[in-house]
């Protein structure tokens, strides 16, 4: 995982230990040796991760961190505060000044790297939030902020899996101020079948269960087509570093040293459920992006993109499993005078009117799509001749019967449509020719008078 960290420190052997730790595992780092020097870096050249010490003359390094906090551009900067002492009076101001974590020092390898990584990760899903940000906002995309939203932090599911009911007690009254939902569970067995059944935001797993092996627990985790995205905790102890270091690799996100500062836990935790929701968000994003690019706007159905991916997919299954599927093409009649007469709004208003009624006529396995101005498509998969005879014959009259209302017209407004049809039976066939077999079928619907269905097979 790459990244620039910016190290700060006033003592120069310091700032020099670290970045020999750093640069062996390939991270860039930068270095200042005082706060208003890393200010004057952060403006020229954004690091990824700010390690900032906090005992440094003029400038210490609670006001550094909340400089960083205060500026637009570096409000969503990792920083990582170093403490001579593991002092819990420096661990409140270093939250409260804006602090995402803590390492005490001398610095350890394993906690230095777990801590780095595992803000790096945070990093580089914000980074790519605000990229995506930009680029629906280069598409002419309205109504989203261009920085990051502000994540609720509290109220998370989380599952401890701990057996110590002192440890357990602890861990819930440190989580207090953020009103988390805890699911306590107290072996192997539990945790697999919880963890299946619900969604949680994290989990944390004590490293020494009275029974079983927590590593392969998290291996297990990971594996889990459920659990491989969330973010997991672990408690261990000071003389396990080792065993830490395999379960960081095995997949664990962070870990915490027991007996562990409330603080810490807390700022531990935030950090990886800001993750999570991070994930959560970026995903829907994806979706709704995903969504505009595959539907149609005036109607909500889908467009004629989607409807040629989904045909590509279907017709792999339809030769496979040599099943019939059948294709609607459909075409509104006379509805050019439906605008002459009574303006483009009211045009629009049938479409939707359309789509909704062609909606109701099918099984949530067709497809409905608008190809075109006033041309529609309906997949209907894993049918028979007949059936498709039926659904088209029942779209068709569920429209002419249906009346349009619009302001200000006395008279009910009725559009009739015609369709027509074509069966695809095991035999390779072309989209392209099924989709034309169709299309004929419903000019010859509008030749015979429209208001009609005509299959191609029966034409
Ligand atoms: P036919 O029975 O032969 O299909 O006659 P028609 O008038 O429906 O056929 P034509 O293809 O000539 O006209 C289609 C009309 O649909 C022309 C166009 O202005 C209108 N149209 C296309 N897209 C939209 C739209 O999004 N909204 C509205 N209101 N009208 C549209
Ligand atoms: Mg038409
Ligand atoms: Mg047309």
């Amino acid at each position: 995982m790459p990244g620039r960290i910016l190290v700060v420190d006033d003592v120069w052997a310091n700032v020099k230990l670290l970045e020999a730790k750093l640069s062996a595992e390939y991270f860039e780092v930068v270095t200042a040796t005082s706060g208003p020097e890393a200010l004057e870096i952060m403006a020229r050249e954004m690091p990824d991760i700010v390690l900032l010490d906090i005992m440094m003359p003029n400038m210490d390094g609670f006001e550094v961190c909340q400089k960083i906090r205060q500026d637009p551009a570096t409000t969503h900067l990792p920083v990582i505060m170093i403490t001579a002492l593991s002092d819990p009076g420096d661990r409140v101001r270093g939250i409260e000044a804006g602090a995402d974590d803590f390492l005490t020092k001398p610095v350890e390898d394993v906690a230095l790297f777990a801590r780095v990584r595992s803000l790096l990760r945070l990093k580089m899903m914000m980074d790519e939030w605000l990229l995506r940000e930009q680029t629906s906002q280069s598409f002419g995309m309205q109504g989203r902020e261009r920085s990051l939203p502000s994540l609720d932090m509290s109220g998370a599911k989380i599952m401890l899996v701990e057996s110590s009911e002192i440890d357990i007690a602890n861990f819930c009254e440190s989580m207090a101020r953020d009103e988390h939902l805890i699911e306590v569970v107290t072996d192997h067995d539990t945790a697999y079948s919880t963890a299946a059944a619900a969604d949680f935001d994290l989990i944390v797993v004590d490293l020494n269960l009275e029974k079983g092996d927590s590593l392969r627990l998290v291996s297990h985790f990971r594996a889990g087509e459920h659990t491989r995205q969330t973010p997991i905790l672990m408690f261990g102890e000071v003389d396990q570093v080792d065993r830490l270091a395999k379960a960081l690799d095995l997949g664990v996100n962070d870990y915490i040293l027991k007996p562990f500062d409330r603080n810490e836990i807390l700022a531990r935790v935030r950090t990886q459920i800001r993750r999570r929701r991070f994930q959560d968000l970026m995903r829907q994003h994806y979706e709704q992006s995903l969504s505009l690019a595959l539907t149609d706007s005036l109607t909500g159905l889908y467009n004629r993109r989607y409807l040629m991916t989904h045909l590509e997919g279907l017709m792999g299954n339809v030769t496979e499993r040599v099943k019939t599927m059948a294709v609607l093409m459909l075409d509104v009649d006379h509805f050019k005078n439906v605008n002459d007469s009574h303006g483009h709004p009211v045009g629009d208003k049938v479409l939707r009117d359309l789509a909704g009624l062609m909606l109701l006529s099918v099984r949530n396995v067709d497809t409905v799509a608008r190809i075109g101005g006033e041309e529609f498509v309906i997949v209907i998969p894993d049918t028979s001749p007949e059936i498709a005879h039926r659904v088209a014959e029942r779209v068709r009259k569920r429209i002419a019967d249906h009346e349009v209302l619009v302001d200000g017209l006395t008279d009910p407004l009725r559009v009739t449509i015609s369709i027509g049809g074509a069966i695809s039976t095991g035999d390779l066939e072309e989209i392209e020719s099924l989709l034309s077999r169709a299309d004929s079928a419903l000019y010859k619907a509008k030749g015979a008078g429209r208001d009609q269905v005509i299959f191609s097979e029966d034409a």
